[in-house]
Protein backbone atom coordinates (compact mmCIF):
# COMPACT_ATOMS: atom_id res chain seq x y z
CA UNK A 1 0.00 0.00 0.00
CA UNK A 2 1.21 3.38 -0.37
CA UNK A 3 0.28 6.60 1.03
CA UNK A 4 -1.23 8.01 -2.14
CA UNK A 5 -4.20 5.48 -1.56
CA UNK A 6 -5.00 6.89 1.94
CA UNK A 7 -7.03 9.88 -0.05
CA UNK A 8 -4.59 12.11 1.82
CA UNK A 9 -4.49 15.99 1.18
CA UNK A 10 -1.75 16.85 -2.09
CA UNK A 11 -0.06 18.84 1.02
CA UNK A 12 0.15 16.08 3.63
CA UNK A 13 1.16 13.43 0.65
CA UNK A 14 3.94 15.66 -0.39
CA UNK A 15 5.14 16.34 3.26
CA UNK A 16 5.43 12.42 4.15
CA UNK A 17 7.04 11.99 0.88
CA UNK A 18 9.82 14.95 1.98
CA UNK A 19 10.27 13.26 5.66
CA UNK A 20 11.16 9.88 3.43
CA UNK A 21 8.76 7.41 4.46
CA UNK A 22 7.83 5.07 1.55
CA UNK A 23 4.72 3.22 2.57
CA UNK A 24 2.66 3.26 5.50
CA UNK A 25 3.46 1.12 8.57
CA UNK A 26 0.45 -1.50 9.62
CA UNK A 27 -1.48 1.20 12.25
CA UNK A 28 -1.08 3.66 9.35
CA UNK A 29 -2.99 1.58 6.62
CA UNK A 30 -5.55 0.80 9.50
CA UNK A 31 -6.09 3.94 11.19
CA UNK A 32 -5.85 6.51 8.77
CA UNK A 33 -8.77 5.86 6.67
CA UNK A 34 -11.25 4.63 9.77
CA UNK A 35 -9.76 8.25 11.73
CA UNK A 36 -10.85 10.29 8.41
CA UNK A 37 -13.96 8.68 8.09
CA UNK A 38 -14.63 10.42 11.77
CA UNK A 39 -14.42 7.16 14.18
CA UNK A 40 -13.25 6.43 17.35
CA UNK A 41 -9.70 4.76 17.36
CA UNK A 42 -8.51 1.94 20.00
CA UNK A 43 -4.87 1.25 19.17
CA UNK A 44 -2.45 -1.31 20.62
CA UNK A 45 0.46 -0.12 20.13
CA UNK A 46 3.79 0.81 21.18
CA UNK A 47 6.17 4.36 20.34
CA UNK A 48 7.91 2.66 17.10
CA UNK A 49 5.06 1.45 15.21
CA UNK A 50 4.32 4.79 13.36
CA UNK A 51 1.91 5.31 15.68
CA UNK A 52 1.87 9.38 16.03
CA UNK A 53 1.88 9.63 12.43
CA UNK A 54 -1.35 7.82 12.20
CA UNK A 55 -3.07 10.01 14.59
CA UNK A 56 -1.65 12.93 13.66
CA UNK A 57 -2.14 12.88 9.83
CA UNK A 58 -6.02 12.35 9.75
CA UNK A 59 -5.64 15.13 12.69
CA UNK A 60 -4.25 17.42 10.44
CA UNK A 61 -6.59 16.63 7.48
CA UNK A 62 -9.71 17.19 9.21
CA UNK A 63 -8.91 20.40 11.04
CA UNK A 64 -7.98 21.70 7.62
CA UNK A 65 -10.98 20.82 6.00
CA UNK A 66 -12.84 22.43 8.45
CA UNK A 67 -10.75 25.50 9.37
CA UNK A 68 -11.83 29.34 8.98
CA UNK A 69 -8.92 30.38 7.86
CA UNK A 70 -9.30 34.05 9.75
CA UNK A 71 -8.97 35.32 12.96
CA UNK A 72 -8.02 33.73 16.04
CA UNK A 73 -7.86 29.99 16.33
CA UNK A 74 -9.65 28.10 19.25
CA UNK A 75 -8.12 24.76 20.33
CA UNK A 76 -9.48 21.94 18.62
CA UNK A 77 -7.51 19.29 18.82
CA UNK A 78 -6.00 18.04 21.77
CA UNK A 79 -3.13 14.86 22.26
CA UNK A 80 -2.47 14.12 25.74
CA UNK A 81 1.15 11.99 26.55
CA UNK A 82 2.68 11.68 29.45
CA UNK A 83 6.50 12.94 29.18
CA UNK A 84 7.97 15.83 28.07
CA UNK A 85 10.19 13.78 25.56
CA UNK A 86 7.16 12.29 23.79
CA UNK A 87 5.23 16.06 23.89
CA UNK A 88 8.47 17.27 22.01
CA UNK A 89 8.74 14.08 19.29
CA UNK A 90 4.77 14.55 18.31
CA UNK A 91 5.55 18.41 18.03
CA UNK A 92 8.10 17.53 15.64
CA UNK A 93 5.60 14.89 13.85
CA UNK A 94 3.37 17.48 13.53
CA UNK A 95 5.50 19.85 11.91
CA UNK A 96 7.04 17.76 9.85
CA UNK A 97 3.74 16.43 8.20
CA UNK A 98 2.20 20.27 8.33
CA UNK A 99 5.30 21.41 6.59
CA UNK A 100 2.42 22.74 3.61
CA UNK A 101 -0.77 23.56 5.94
CA UNK A 102 -1.34 26.41 7.75
CA UNK A 103 -2.70 25.17 10.85
CA UNK A 104 -0.94 26.09 13.96
CA UNK A 105 0.49 23.72 16.32
CA UNK A 106 1.99 24.49 20.48
CA UNK A 107 4.01 21.79 22.80
CA UNK A 108 3.44 22.19 26.60
CA UNK A 109 5.41 20.63 29.10
CA UNK A 110 6.35 20.81 32.75
CA UNK A 111 9.66 21.88 33.68
CA UNK A 112 10.21 24.81 31.69
CA UNK A 113 8.98 28.54 31.91
CA UNK A 114 5.61 28.67 30.74
CA UNK A 115 5.52 31.92 29.55
CA UNK A 116 6.78 31.56 25.85
CA UNK A 117 4.27 28.48 25.94
CA UNK A 118 1.45 31.30 27.26
CA UNK A 119 2.61 33.71 24.83
CA UNK A 120 2.23 31.06 21.92
CA UNK A 121 -1.54 29.88 23.29
CA UNK A 122 -2.15 33.47 22.88
CA UNK A 123 -2.19 33.64 19.32
CA UNK A 124 -3.96 30.87 18.91
CA UNK A 125 -3.26 27.42 17.96
CA UNK A 126 -5.57 24.55 16.35
CA UNK A 127 -3.75 21.52 17.91
CA UNK A 128 -2.11 21.37 21.55
CA UNK A 129 0.05 19.24 22.68
CA UNK A 130 0.33 18.81 26.03
CA UNK A 131 1.87 16.48 29.17
CA UNK A 132 -1.01 16.95 31.92
CA UNK A 133 0.47 18.28 35.01
CA UNK A 134 1.34 21.74 33.04
CA UNK A 135 -2.02 21.19 30.98
CA UNK A 136 -4.11 21.33 34.28
CA UNK A 137 -1.61 24.12 35.62
CA UNK A 138 -2.36 26.11 32.29
CA UNK A 139 -6.15 25.41 32.57
CA UNK A 140 -6.26 26.58 35.95
CA UNK A 141 -4.80 29.86 35.15
CA UNK A 142 -7.40 30.62 32.62
CA UNK A 143 -4.89 30.23 29.59
CA UNK A 144 -6.49 27.36 28.10
CA UNK A 145 -10.15 26.37 27.18
CA UNK A 146 -11.24 22.89 25.79
CA UNK A 147 -14.68 23.46 25.19
CA UNK A 148 -14.19 23.81 21.32
CA UNK A 149 -12.35 20.19 21.31
CA UNK A 150 -13.21 17.97 18.33
CA UNK A 151 -10.38 15.68 18.30
CA UNK A 152 -8.79 14.15 21.15
CA UNK A 153 -6.10 11.70 21.32
CA UNK A 154 -4.80 10.17 24.65
CA UNK A 155 -0.72 8.65 23.61
CA UNK A 156 0.64 6.27 25.91
CA UNK A 157 -2.56 6.04 28.47
CA UNK A 158 -0.89 2.66 29.92
CA UNK A 159 2.45 5.11 30.88
CA UNK A 160 0.26 7.70 31.90
CA UNK A 161 -1.20 5.48 34.50
CA UNK A 162 2.18 3.98 35.38
CA UNK A 163 3.27 7.25 36.08
CA UNK A 164 0.42 8.02 38.50
CA UNK A 165 -1.60 10.83 36.12
CA UNK A 166 -5.20 9.21 36.66
CA UNK A 167 -6.35 12.23 39.06
CA UNK A 168 -5.09 14.52 36.44
CA UNK A 169 -6.56 12.26 33.77
CA UNK A 170 -9.40 12.46 35.58
CA UNK A 171 -9.49 16.42 36.01
CA UNK A 172 -9.29 16.85 32.24
CA UNK A 173 -11.65 14.97 30.91
CA UNK A 174 -14.75 15.98 32.12
CA UNK A 175 -13.96 19.81 30.82
CA UNK A 176 -13.68 17.97 27.13
CA UNK A 177 -16.99 18.33 25.15
CA UNK A 178 -18.80 15.16 24.99
CA UNK A 179 -19.26 15.41 21.46
CA UNK A 180 -15.90 14.35 19.79
CA UNK A 181 -14.00 12.27 18.24
CA UNK A 182 -11.23 9.98 20.68
CA UNK A 183 -8.02 7.72 19.80
CA UNK A 184 -6.47 5.85 22.36
CA UNK A 185 -3.37 4.16 22.33
CA UNK A 186 -1.48 2.02 24.92
CA UNK A 187 0.97 -0.40 24.81
CA UNK A 188 -0.96 -2.79 27.07
CA UNK A 189 -4.61 -3.05 27.93
CA UNK A 190 -4.49 -3.68 31.74
CA UNK A 191 -7.92 -4.04 33.41
CA UNK A 192 -7.82 0.18 34.45
CA UNK A 193 -6.90 0.88 30.81
CA UNK A 194 -9.88 -1.05 29.42
CA UNK A 195 -12.26 0.12 31.56
CA UNK A 196 -10.96 4.05 30.66
CA UNK A 197 -11.16 2.79 26.80
CA UNK A 198 -15.39 1.89 27.76
CA UNK A 199 -15.38 5.57 28.86
CA UNK A 200 -13.74 7.41 26.77
CA UNK A 201 -14.40 5.64 23.64
CA UNK A 202 -17.92 4.71 21.44
CA UNK A 203 -17.67 1.91 18.76
CA UNK A 204 -14.42 2.37 18.32
CA UNK A 205 -12.17 0.63 15.54
CA UNK A 206 -10.06 -1.90 17.15
CA UNK A 207 -6.46 -2.12 15.88
CA UNK A 208 -3.44 -4.28 17.44
CA UNK A 209 0.17 -4.10 15.82
CA UNK A 210 3.38 -5.35 18.06
CA UNK A 211 6.21 -4.49 15.77
CA UNK A 212 8.26 -3.27 18.55
CA UNK A 213 8.73 -5.85 21.00
CA UNK A 214 9.47 -8.42 18.60
CA UNK A 215 12.40 -6.37 17.52
CA UNK A 216 14.11 -6.72 20.91
CA UNK A 217 13.64 -10.51 20.34
CA UNK A 218 15.43 -11.05 17.13
CA UNK A 219 18.31 -8.73 17.76
CA UNK A 220 21.62 -10.09 19.69
CA UNK A 221 21.85 -7.15 22.40
CA UNK A 222 25.35 -6.56 24.12
CA UNK A 223 26.40 -3.97 26.08
CA UNK A 224 29.63 -2.91 28.06
CA UNK A 225 29.92 -1.26 31.45
CA UNK A 226 32.25 1.42 31.20
CA UNK A 227 32.92 4.96 32.16
CA UNK A 228 32.07 8.01 30.11
CA UNK A 229 35.24 9.47 28.99
CA UNK A 230 36.63 5.89 28.21
CA UNK A 231 33.48 5.48 25.98
CA UNK A 232 35.65 6.86 22.80
CA UNK A 233 38.43 3.95 23.22
CA UNK A 234 35.86 1.35 23.82
CA UNK A 235 34.34 2.51 20.57
CA UNK A 236 37.62 2.35 18.65
CA UNK A 237 38.92 -0.71 20.36
CA UNK A 238 35.33 -2.42 19.13
CA UNK A 239 35.65 -1.01 15.65
CA UNK A 240 38.81 -2.96 14.54
CA UNK A 241 36.73 -5.72 14.33
CA UNK A 242 36.55 -6.23 10.50
CA UNK A 243 33.36 -8.05 10.82
CA UNK A 244 31.83 -4.50 11.92
CA UNK A 245 31.54 -3.20 7.88
CA UNK A 246 29.09 -0.84 8.67
CA UNK A 247 27.26 0.57 11.85
CA UNK A 248 24.75 2.76 13.18
CA UNK A 249 25.77 5.04 15.94
CA UNK A 250 23.34 6.97 18.08
CA UNK A 251 24.15 9.73 20.18
CA UNK A 252 21.38 11.78 22.66
CA UNK A 253 22.77 15.03 21.40
CA UNK A 254 23.79 16.61 18.56
CA UNK A 255 26.87 18.02 19.91
CA UNK A 256 27.68 14.85 20.47
CA UNK A 257 27.30 13.39 16.99
CA UNK A 258 29.30 16.10 16.29
CA UNK A 259 32.27 14.85 18.55
CA UNK A 260 31.83 11.42 17.67
CA UNK A 261 32.19 11.99 13.84
CA UNK A 262 35.62 14.15 14.68
CA UNK A 263 36.67 11.23 17.26
CA UNK A 264 36.34 8.90 13.72
CA UNK A 265 37.63 11.74 11.34
CA UNK A 266 40.98 11.61 13.82
CA UNK A 267 40.67 7.48 13.57
CA UNK A 268 40.62 8.02 9.57
CA UNK A 269 37.28 5.91 10.12
CA UNK A 270 34.94 7.32 7.45
CA UNK A 271 31.73 8.51 9.11
CA UNK A 272 28.53 11.09 8.02
CA UNK A 273 26.18 12.81 10.80
CA UNK A 274 22.92 13.56 10.64
CA UNK A 275 21.09 15.66 13.47
CA UNK A 276 18.83 18.35 13.31
CA UNK A 277 21.59 21.37 12.41
CA UNK A 278 22.71 19.94 9.62
CA UNK A 279 21.06 20.61 6.16
CA UNK A 280 18.59 19.00 4.35
CA UNK A 281 21.56 18.45 1.69
CA UNK A 282 24.05 17.25 4.26
CA UNK A 283 21.70 14.52 5.55
CA UNK A 284 20.88 13.25 1.88
CA UNK A 285 24.75 13.43 1.30
CA UNK A 286 25.61 11.46 4.24
CA UNK A 287 22.87 8.88 4.05
CA UNK A 288 23.27 8.41 0.58
CA UNK A 289 27.00 7.66 1.31
CA UNK A 290 26.15 5.61 3.83
CA UNK A 291 23.34 3.58 1.79
CA UNK A 292 26.35 3.26 -0.83
CA UNK A 293 28.77 1.69 1.29
CA UNK A 294 31.22 4.56 1.12
CA UNK A 295 30.71 5.61 4.27
CA UNK A 296 31.47 2.94 7.11
CA UNK A 297 29.57 4.85 10.06
CA UNK A 298 26.83 6.84 9.94
CA UNK A 299 26.36 9.01 13.67
CA UNK A 300 22.82 10.06 14.30
CA UNK A 301 20.69 11.40 16.56
CA UNK A 302 17.32 9.75 17.78
CA UNK A 303 15.01 12.46 15.63
CA UNK A 304 17.04 12.37 12.84
CA UNK A 305 17.31 8.74 12.61
CA UNK A 306 13.51 8.90 12.07
CA UNK A 307 12.16 7.87 8.91
CA UNK A 308 15.41 6.54 7.57
CA UNK A 309 15.26 3.74 5.85
CA UNK A 310 17.89 1.33 5.98
CA UNK A 311 17.39 -2.61 5.28
CA UNK A 312 20.68 -4.47 5.16
CA UNK A 313 22.22 -3.20 8.77
CA UNK A 314 23.91 -5.79 11.44
CA UNK A 315 25.37 -3.22 13.45
CA UNK A 316 24.05 -0.41 15.69
CA UNK A 317 25.59 1.33 18.78
CA UNK A 318 24.17 2.81 21.55
CA UNK A 319 26.91 4.89 22.40
CA UNK A 320 24.45 6.34 25.59
CA UNK A 321 21.38 4.59 27.03
CA UNK A 322 18.56 6.15 26.19
CA UNK A 323 16.35 7.32 29.26
CA UNK A 324 13.47 6.18 26.96
CA UNK A 325 12.86 2.37 27.05
CA UNK A 326 11.27 2.73 24.15
CA UNK A 327 13.75 4.73 22.40
CA UNK A 328 16.17 1.92 22.95
CA UNK A 329 13.53 -0.21 21.04
CA UNK A 330 13.22 1.35 18.24
CA UNK A 331 16.86 2.16 17.73
CA UNK A 332 17.69 -1.73 18.11
CA UNK A 333 14.56 -2.01 15.60
CA UNK A 334 17.20 -0.01 12.70
CA UNK A 335 19.37 -3.70 12.61
CA UNK A 336 17.99 -7.06 12.20
CA UNK A 337 15.21 -6.19 9.59
CA UNK A 338 14.13 -8.14 6.63
CA UNK A 339 15.64 -11.32 8.19
CA UNK A 340 19.73 -10.15 8.22
CA UNK A 341 21.14 -10.50 11.40
CA UNK A 342 21.55 -7.81 14.01
CA UNK A 343 23.30 -7.07 17.17
CA UNK A 344 23.29 -3.79 19.17
CA UNK A 345 26.02 -3.06 21.32
CA UNK A 346 25.10 -0.37 24.48
CA UNK A 347 27.55 1.86 25.87
CA UNK A 348 26.82 2.15 29.95
CA UNK A 349 28.35 4.52 32.04
CA UNK A 350 27.89 4.30 35.89
CA UNK A 351 24.46 6.78 35.47
CA UNK A 352 23.17 4.46 32.93
CA UNK A 353 22.39 1.61 34.44
CA UNK A 354 18.76 2.32 35.48
CA UNK A 355 17.72 2.92 32.37
CA UNK A 356 18.74 -0.44 31.58
CA UNK A 357 16.47 -1.84 34.32
CA UNK A 358 13.56 -0.10 32.30
CA UNK A 359 14.62 -1.47 28.87
CA UNK A 360 14.53 -4.67 30.19
CA UNK A 361 11.55 -4.30 32.11
CA UNK A 362 9.99 -2.89 28.62
CA UNK A 363 11.44 -6.23 26.39
CA UNK A 364 11.20 -8.89 28.76
CA UNK A 365 14.67 -9.52 27.39
CA UNK A 366 17.57 -9.15 29.33
CA UNK A 367 20.76 -7.23 27.79
CA UNK A 368 24.20 -9.31 27.85
CA UNK A 369 26.95 -7.34 29.54
CA UNK A 370 30.12 -8.45 27.88
CA UNK A 371 32.74 -9.28 30.76
CA UNK A 372 36.40 -8.31 30.79
CA UNK A 373 37.29 -5.85 28.12
CA UNK A 374 40.23 -3.49 27.90
CA UNK A 375 37.85 -0.43 29.53
CA UNK A 376 36.34 -1.99 32.28
CA UNK A 377 35.05 0.63 35.04
CA UNK A 378 37.30 0.25 38.15
CA UNK A 379 37.56 1.80 41.51
CA UNK A 380 40.55 3.80 40.54
CA UNK A 381 38.71 4.56 37.47
CA UNK A 382 35.31 5.98 39.48
CA UNK A 383 37.48 7.90 41.56
CA UNK A 384 39.61 9.52 38.86
CA UNK A 385 36.51 10.04 37.16
CA UNK A 386 34.64 11.81 40.62
CA UNK A 387 37.88 14.16 41.06
CA UNK A 388 37.81 15.26 37.40
CA UNK A 389 34.03 16.34 37.37
CA UNK A 390 34.58 17.65 41.14
CA UNK A 391 37.23 19.77 39.68
CA UNK A 392 35.43 21.01 36.82
CA UNK A 393 32.32 21.94 38.71
CA UNK A 394 34.97 23.69 40.69
CA UNK A 395 36.50 25.66 37.69
CA UNK A 396 32.56 26.30 36.68
CA UNK A 397 31.87 27.89 40.14
CA UNK A 398 34.78 30.62 39.74
CA UNK A 399 33.70 31.40 36.44
CA UNK A 400 30.44 32.15 37.51
CA UNK A 401 31.52 34.14 40.88
CA UNK A 402 33.81 35.83 38.73
CA UNK A 403 31.05 36.44 35.87
CA UNK A 404 28.54 37.31 39.20
CA UNK A 405 31.45 39.94 40.52
CA UNK A 406 31.82 41.62 37.12
CA UNK A 407 28.02 42.64 36.49
CA UNK A 408 27.72 43.70 40.26
CA UNK A 409 30.90 45.94 39.11
CA UNK A 410 28.96 47.39 35.83
CA UNK A 411 25.96 48.52 37.62
CA UNK A 412 27.60 50.13 40.33
CA UNK A 413 29.54 52.14 37.85
CA UNK A 414 26.04 52.59 36.32
CA UNK A 415 24.43 53.72 39.07
CA UNK A 416 27.24 56.13 40.21
CA UNK A 417 27.20 57.39 36.97
CA UNK A 418 23.51 59.14 37.41
CA UNK A 419 21.51 56.30 37.28
CA UNK A 420 19.34 55.59 33.79
CA UNK A 421 21.30 55.96 30.58
CA UNK A 422 19.11 58.84 29.53
CA UNK A 423 20.59 60.61 33.12
CA UNK A 424 17.02 60.61 34.83
CA UNK A 425 15.46 62.54 32.11
CA UNK A 426 12.11 61.41 30.45
CA UNK A 427 12.65 60.35 27.23
CA UNK A 428 9.50 62.19 25.34
P1 LIG B 1 6.23 6.39 16.36
O1 LIG B 1 5.75 5.00 16.65
O2 LIG B 1 5.14 7.29 15.93
O3 LIG B 1 7.05 6.95 17.47
O4 LIG B 1 7.20 6.29 15.09
C1 LIG B 1 8.36 5.56 15.11
C2 LIG B 1 9.32 5.97 14.04
O5 LIG B 1 8.90 5.54 12.77
C3 LIG B 1 9.52 7.46 13.94
O6 LIG B 1 10.89 7.66 13.84
C4 LIG B 1 8.80 7.84 12.67
O7 LIG B 1 9.39 8.97 12.06
C5 LIG B 1 8.98 6.60 11.83
N1 LIG B 1 7.88 6.39 10.88
C6 LIG B 1 6.59 6.67 11.05
N2 LIG B 1 5.88 6.32 9.97
C7 LIG B 1 6.75 5.79 9.09
C8 LIG B 1 6.63 5.23 7.78
N3 LIG B 1 5.46 5.15 7.18
N4 LIG B 1 7.75 4.80 7.18
C9 LIG B 1 8.94 4.88 7.80
N5 LIG B 1 9.13 5.38 9.04
C10 LIG B 1 8.04 5.84 9.68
Amino acid sequence: MTFKELDLLPEILRAVEEVGYESPTPIQQRAIPEAIKGKDVLGCAQTGTGKTAAFSIPILQLIHKTRVQKGKHPIRSLILTPTRELAAQIGDNIKAYNKYLPSEYAVIFGGVNQNPQVRRLKAGVDILVATPGRLLDLMDQGHISLKNIDFFVLDEADRMLDMGFIHDINRILPKLPEKKQTMFFSATMPPAIVKLTKKLLHNPVSISVDVVSSAATTVKQEAYHVLKPDKKKLLLHLLKNPEIDQALIFSRTKRGADRLSRILAKANISSGAIHGDKSQGQRERALKGFKDGKLRILVATDIAARGIDIDSLSYVFNYDIPNEPETYVHRIGRTGRAGTDGTSISFCDIDERPYVKSIEKLTGTKINFIPDHPFEITEEGIKAYKEMQESYAKQNEIQMQKRREAKKRRREQGNAGGGSKNGGKRRR
